[in-house]
């Protein structure tokens, strides 16, 4: 069965894209720990992301640091961090995570509440930045 996150590529479950070229994919994690946080996927369904072939983990990083410069751009914030877990879904992906100072990135955190109309106003802004 594909992955949750497969079934977003390739829009049978609904998300707020961002970017999206042949091999990758980005959208706004349903539950931000800033606003902005974006997760960035290789279509292909690999679970870790160190078991993706050299060449296509170079691309998803590539593609990544263009989806980050975008997010700079959309969201006010010193920098973008970056965080890869693949504790919950089992399809490679890597975290961008709009941050101000070292503890935005803690996982304990409160996970942001945003309304529809929040997310893609942020989604939207950060298409403009690509
Ligand atoms: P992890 O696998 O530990 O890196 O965490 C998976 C991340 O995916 C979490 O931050 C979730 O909030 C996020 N997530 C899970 N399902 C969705 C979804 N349908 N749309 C957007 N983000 C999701």
């Amino acid at each position: 069965m594909a992955s949750i996150f497969s079934r977003i590529a390739a829009g049978e479950i609904p998300s707020y894209k961002v970017a999206e070229n042949d091999k990758f994919f980005a959208f706004l994690d349903i539950n931000p720990m800033a606003k902005g946080h974006t997760l960035v996927i290789p279509k292909q369904e690999v679970d870790y992301i160190y078991d993706l072939d050299d060449a296509t983990l170079a691309e998803l990083n590539v593609f990544a640091k263009k989806v980050a410069k975008a997010i700079e751009k959309a969201v006010p914030c010193k920098r973008v961090g970056v965080m890869v877990l693949g504790m919950e879904v089992p399809h490679a992906h890597i975290h961008l995570i709009p941050i101000n100072k070292e503890s935005d990135m803690l996982l304990s955190n409160r996970k942001l509440k945003l309304e529809q109309a929040e997310f893609e106003a942020i989604a939207q802004k950060i298409r403009d930045n690509i």
